[in-house]
């Protein structure tokens, strides 16, 4: 499953180098970097994300 390798290899990321997106497939949040073009979900592979606001 290449985009769950994807997926660990960039969760940790700075703020400034990742966008958080949130399926409005699924619900599920999950962080991407910034530079990823046409992310989609990892979980349902839904490419229509909302990117979500860092909190705080
Ligand atoms: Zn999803």
């Amino acid at each position: 499953m290449g985009l769950f390798e994807t997926l660990g290899r960039v969760f940790s990321p700075s703020r400034e180098e990742a966008v958080r997106y949130r399926c409005p497939n699924c619900g599920r949040e999950f962080v991407y970097r910034a530079d990823l073009r046409d992310p989609a979900c990892p979980y349902c592979s839904t490419d229509a994300l909302e990117r979500v606001e860092w909190a705080g």
